[in-house]
Order: C-alpha cells, then sequence, then structure tokens
C-alpha cells in the first residue's frame, strides 16, 4: 500500500498515512485534528532523479565476464 505525505497548514505537522491508490486524494486529517491539510509529492520522485547516476553502473558491471579480466 503506498505511502503519502501530508502537510498540516493549522500547525506545520507533517505526517505520513498508508492508504489505497483510490483513496490518495480524500482529505486527510492531522494527528493534532486539523482538516487543512495538504498533500505532499511523493518523495520517491525526489531521490529518482539523484539516484539515477549512482544506479547505472551496478547492472553494466555485474556480469561475470568481466569479473575474470576476460574483457580488459
Ligand atoms: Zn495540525
Amino acid at each position: 500500500m503506498p505511502r503519502y505525505d501530508f502537510r498540516c497548514r493549522s500547525c506545520g505537522a507533517t505526517f505520513e498515512l498508508s492508504r489505497p491508490m483510490a483513496q490518495a486524494n480524500d482529505p486527510a486529517v492531522c494527528p493534532e485534528g486539523h482538516q487543512d491539510t495538504v498533500k505532499l509529492l511523493s518523495t520517491v520522485a525526489v531521490t529518482g532523479a539523484a539516484g539515477a547516476t549512482g544506479a547505472a553502473p551496478q547492472p553494466a558491471s555485474g556480469g561475470g565476464c568481466c569479473g575474470g579480466g576476460c574483457c580488459g
């Protein structure tokens, strides 16, 4: 079940809710009981761009051939 980040505009608290995607846009209530909340963008989208540079070399060098030096 995906998790969604919300921020309360009444007290400024941020909180996380796990809910079905069908309810992603439903209003969320702050843990303090406030109803003036906004849904934040997923952190997955933010880290995706930065992780692309670090993740690329791993599958390229993961083969068994180059490990033995036959490709060098
Ligand atoms: Zn609040």
